[in-house]
């Protein structure tokens, strides 16, 4: 039985349990980290004979005014960006490549709409840019479009981007008010898409750097089995090792996890709700490729069958080994799909056959693939009848949360950054 007492004990070692401990520690406090496995969570780089696959997250949306921007300044983090070079991103609409448009240029290049329907989507940009357009969180974006009479050929324009952005084939699922939220940060970026030097793996060994100069314990292969508690505080976590005691608690792990931390508690019942909602799944399937097929793209977006190739190595040099390519696809998965054997191979061919179209002779220089036909990105899907976790709920007065599965800002990854920043704040404002 451990003796140990923490200031804060962070349940989870992902990007959210990370980034939190890290942040708390600078500003003073006595952390321990505890995590069951590895350091990382869906954020993990795997080597594999040579290419550095990261398992799940690998580009920053809006960096510029992202929270992982304030962590970077304020914790002294290095991060290697490597922006996104939009001349080099295509829409795949089958007979032909046209641009993403992500930027003006792209807007006036792409073919995807036309005279004026590219007025018109250029108005609604602007709407969202000056926050206009705020949607509403009972109306899904799709019924919102209807509502205001959105032209068909933006709609779809919107729809499409929203699904490559939310990682979604159900894009028109979307609550209008999440939707423009996020488009109201990403049209007004200088950054829309930014990779890292050296993978998440870089990042994660950045805050482990902070946690450890700043005398924090960080305990992997550590499961933490089940909250204990008094009353209406948390008094400590406990493991095979030992209970860990401590002030404050941060449980940093998804909710079907908690689920299980959290039975007979008085969070059985809130936790359990969160557990059943359905988490955003997708396909992936890299591969690492012994020479380089020089194409004059380094993003591909296939609109039919939304599935997006990114040459993570144009990017990311360190990835590969000498003269190496690494290919990343990503196949947005429908709910019915999730778990479907036979849907799984059609997107896997659906896959095959992109890389086939775009990347002649991949097989031929194939060295190592990598599929992961059931991956989750975030733990929330936005639908209109799931909501996003609280960071704080009364039952335990000591007791936070953070992930990306709790409410914050924008998607993904930076869901898990901003609701670890809130905590953060939150525990240090009590002092
Ligand atoms: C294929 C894929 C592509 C993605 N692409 C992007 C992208 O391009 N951009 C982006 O921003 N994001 C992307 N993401 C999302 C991003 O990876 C996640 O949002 C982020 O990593 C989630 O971090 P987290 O800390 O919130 O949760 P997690 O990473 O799930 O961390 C939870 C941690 O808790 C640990 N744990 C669980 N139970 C226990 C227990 N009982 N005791 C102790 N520890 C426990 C787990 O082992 C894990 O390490 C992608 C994800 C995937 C899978």
């Amino acid at each position: 039985m451990t003796t140990n007492h923490y200031d804060v004990v962070i349940v989870g070692g992902g990007l959210a349990g990370l980034s939190s401990a890290a942040y708390l520690s600078s500003k003073g406090k006595k952390v321990a980290v505890l995590e069951r496995g590895q350091l990382g969570g869906r954020a993990v780089t795997l080597k594999i004979k040579g290419f550095n696959f990261n398992f799940g997250a690998h580009a920053i949306y809006a960096r510029d005014s992202s929270v992982l921007r304030t962590f970077e300044k304020e914790l002294g983090l290095n991060i290697d960006w490597q922006d996104f070079n939009p001349t080099k991103a295509k829409y795949d609409i089958g007979s032909d490549l046209t641009a993403v448009p992500a930027n003006v240029q792209g807007l006036f290049q792409t073919k995807l709409l036309k005279g004026m329907d590219k007025v018109l989507f250029t108005f609604e940009i602007l709407k969202t840019m000056l926050k206009m357009e705020k949607g509403h969180p009972h109306m899904s974006i799709q019924k919102w479009m209807e509502k205001k009479q959105v032209n068909e050929e933006v709609r779809e324009m919107m729809l499409t981007l929203a699904s490559s952005n939310f990682f979604t084939r159900e894009p028109e699922k979307i609550p209008s008010d999440v939707f423009f939220s996020y488009y109201s940060r990403l049209f007004t970026t200088n950054k829309p898409v930014a990779y890292i030097g050296g993978g998440w793996q870089a990042l994660i060994n950045e805050f482990v750097r902070v946690i450890e100069a700043n005398q924090g314990t960080i305990l992997i292969k550590t499961k933490v089995e089940k909250f204990h508690v008094e009353n209406d505080r948390v008094v400590g976590v406990v493991t095979p090792e030992g209970e860990f005691t401590a002030d404050e608690f941060i449980c940093c792990i998804p909710p079907k996890e908690m689920a299980k931390v959290f039975a007979e508690t008085r969070l059985e019942h809130a936790v359990a709700q969160h557990a059943e909602y359905e988490p955003t799944v997708v396909m992936v399937y890299d591969i690492g490729l012994k020479e380089r097929i020089d194409v004059p793209f380094s993003y591909i977006y296939e609109k039919a069958n939304n599935i997006f190739i990114t040459d993570i190595s144009y990017y990311d040099r360190t990835c590969v080994p000498e003269g190496g390519q690494l290919l990343q696809a990503t196949a947005y998965m429908r709910q019915d799909e999730v778990g479907n054997k036979e849907a799984a191979e059609i997107r896997k061919q659906e896959i095959e056959n992109l890389y086939d179209k775009h990347f002649p002779g991949w097989r031929e220089q194939l060295v190592v693939p990598r599929v992961s036909a059931r991956a989750v990105v975030q733990e929330i899907k936005w639908t209109m009848n799931q909501k996003p976790m609280p960071i704080f709920m009364p039952d335990y007065r000591n007791l936070f949360f953070a992930g990306d599965w709790c409410e914050g800002q924008g998607q993904l990854s930076e869901l898990s950054f901003s609701s670890a920043m809130n905590v953060a704040k939150l525990i240090l404002e009590k002092e």
